[in-house]
């Protein structure tokens, strides 16, 4: 499932296809829920004609910048990619939809679950995302600061927190393990029980994983490509995501990782370094559900 590094691979593999490019036209398939709330013949209307002037990421969104200050948003969802082919290339599977280009080519986007969705935003609405997404991770504005006050007094578990994406923008159920992993901190915890050394070293972690993602060009599990085809490199990379299930050790510690259920979301863990504790001063309580060696 497409998290911020994967978006930001598709985003800069993209690129070199589409930039300085004009659309021609956009080809819907039977599927209309994808583009939303314009008809195929509005939408190809909307943006014939159209330079593609920039390629921007807003969290898990992708945004094609048109020359009049419109766009296209494309939210990949759990399977959808794009792809840049021949026009003559045969329909390639789970295909939803085409936008054509004046090199001859098509920027096609397929879905298998068709949650995935390719919008019209008018210039006029330059920044509709923004209302209801946090801060990007890797920006200044995601800091220590505003991450310890956005946390305080939630009592929601803090793997919770970090998935909302109006807390922080792009952190999905991958990154969100590596980062709790990496910080040392249980996913069940409450977010405002976190000290502020733990806030920061969060904040630290999500930045790091995160990073990381983007180096090794995304985490391919199973349909994630990058706008080449090319499945990503990151996910031998991984600490512990995909790994609670099979018990491997931990790559701290040694001991069994595991599998548990927080906000409904599958948890990878090291009970034994991510401990469900409350940091008391002076020393940490431990709480019977994990037996500390
Ligand atoms: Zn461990």
């Amino acid at each position: 499932m497409p998290e911020l590094p994967e978006v930001e691979t598709v985003r800069r593999t993209l690129g070199p296809h589409l930039l300085g490019r004009t659309i021609l036209a956009v080809h819907v398939g039977s599927y209309l829920p994808v583009i939303g709330a314009h008809s195929p013949d509005e939408l190809s209307a909307l943006v014939g004609g159209r330079e593609i002037t920039r390629l921007d990421r807003r969290g898990k969104y992708l945004l094609i910048g048109l020359d009049d200050r419109s766009g296209v948003i494309v939210h990949l969802r759990m399977t959808g990619a794009l792809s840049v082919v021949d026009r003559d290339a045969p329909p390639l599977r789970f295909e939803q939809l085409r936008i054509l280009l004046d090199d001859g080519r098509d920027l096609r986007f397929t879905d298998q679950r068709r949650f995935g969705r390719v919008t019209y935003r008018p210039a006029t609405d330059a920044r509709p995302l923004e209302a209801k997404l946090g801060p990007e991770p890797l920006s200044a504005r995601f800091s220590a600061i505003y991450l310890a006050t956005t946390l305080a007094g939630r009592t929601a578990p803090i793997k919770a927190l970090v998935l909302d994406q109006r807390i922080v923008a792009g952190v999905g159920n991958i990154y969100a393990d590596e980062a709790l992993f990496r910080s040392r901190i249980h996913p069940r915890r409450r977010g405002g029980s976190l000290s502020a050394v733990e806030v920061a070293r969060l904040r630290r972690a999500i930045r790091r994983a995160l990073r990381l993602g983007i180096e090794h060009r995304g985490t391919t599990f199973s349909s994630y490509r990058d706008a080449n085809g090319k499945e990503g490199g990151n996910q031998s990379r991984l600490l512990v995501y995909g790994r609670g299930r099979r018990g491997d050790p931990c790559p701290r510690c040694g001991l069994p990782l595991v599998v548990e259920t927080v906000a409904q979301r599958t948890s990878h863990l090291c009970p034994h370094c991510q401990p469900f504790a409350t940091p008391t001063k002076g020393r940490r309580t431990l709480r019977r559900d994990y037996p500390v060696e």
